[in-house]
């Protein structure tokens, strides 16, 4: 094993091979491994790299499984494409937390960050870009899992020919989002087709087969289609408001005694087609949920009503991401409202 490269952030360790054991360590033990975030470039047969990243949120380990998963079929033999690969949180990871209390999430500290511009979080994840641009980065893949009843999915933040098939080489289900400032797929959108998948809940192997799968197909791409990916293959939405609890308001899952008491079974709600009066729950307050469209502004009486206790969507939507985890919920957000999106007239070269 070579390295640790000397590295200008003292957070990222960077090196050109695979540390021993790393196929054989689950995500819980890497901290025995690696001290902090990791970048590990390994050679292939076609250049430039492609790039991917796990373990952003330290308790979603699809991705560290998946990735063993790929490099194993690949041990006698030299992997199809380079692959630099990112392992995140391994702090978070030892605790089986998304994050630690103390930690900026490792999804927003990227460049174009609006929050963390001055974390050591930053410092690393900024020169994992660079480094990922200098080497002309073919494709990047950013794998999550969530908390929720959810199908897999992929999220890009452009609607191009070349995110769409890179997207549907794992789902055809496909989210639009334009993205949260300093997440890994917003930075990497801009230097090449770039994904965020979603693997479902951890824990699944067939959810961690299916993205090794992915990996795997990627590895194999030698180039991206020139045709324009056809409307029946694909099932797009566009995400059009995020939706919060605030943290002064306290709720539950069929939990009278909280300010917002959401139905226990909100999650079973995840990627279908609401529509207006559907009920998330009850609360006596008047306008208990903060609701925000894609340029953050206030839109919750738009998509809400809150009327004789009772919370109900006030127009049609599809949520993503919809969780009983109360924690899921404090740190990130209760969940995406989505529309389907008209196609192919939004696909752009
Ligand atoms: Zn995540």
């Amino acid at each position: 094993m070579s390295g640790p490269y000397e590295s200008h952030s003292r957070m990222l360790s960077v090196f050109e091979n695979l540390p021993k054991d790393f196929l054989d360590t689950p995500a819980r033990e890497l901290h025995r491994l690696l001290r902090g975030p990791t970048l590990i470039h390994l050679p292939g047969r076609r250049e430039p790299p492609l790039f991917v990243s796990v373990l952003l949120h330290g308790n979603e380990d699809s991705g560290v499984v998946a990735l063993q998963d790929v490099l194993r079929r690949y041990l006698d033999r030299p992997l199809p494409r380079a692959l630099s690969l990112l392992v995140g949180n391994v702090a978070a990871a030892r605790e089986g937390l998304r994050r630690l209390d103390d930690q900026p999430d490792y999804n927003r500290v990227w460049p174009g960050t609006d929050l963390h511009g001055g974390a050591a979080e930053h410092a690393a994840m900024s020169e994992v870009y660079r480094a990922m641009q200098a080497r002309g980065v073919f494709a990047s893949v950013d794998i999550h899992n969530n908390t929720g009843i959810n199908p897999l999915y992929g999220v890009v933040n452009r609607l191009d020919p070349a995110v769409l098939h890179l997207a549907l080489l794992f789902s055809r289900t496909v989210v639009w989002f334009r993205g949260l400032a300093g997440s890994q797929t917003t930075a990497f959108s801009l230097l090449c087709p770039s994904l965020t998948i979603e693997c479902g809940k951890a824990g699944n192997p067939a959810n961690e087969a299916h993205a090794a799968d992915f990996i795997d197909a990627c590895l194999h791409l030698a180039q991206f289609p020139a045709h324009d990916v056809h409307e029946h293959d694909i099932d797009l939405y566009h995400t059009v408001a995020t939706v919060r609890v605030p943290p002064a308001v306290s709720f539950g899952f069929g939990d009278t005694l909280a300010d917002i008491d959401f139905d226990p079974r909100l999650d079973h709600m995840n990627f279908r087609q609401l529509g207006p009066g559907t009920v998330f729950g009850r609360s006596r307050l008047a306008s208990p949920l903060d609701v925000r469209d894609e340029a953050r502004r206030d839109v919750a009486d738009e998509f809400f009503a809150c009327e004789h206790g009772a919370i109900s969507l006030r127009r049609a939507s599809t949520p993503a991401m919809l969780t009983l985890d109360v924690r899921a919920v404090r740190q990130d957000c209760l969940c995406y409202l989505m529309e389907r999106l008209p196609f192919p007239r939004h696909v752009t070269r």
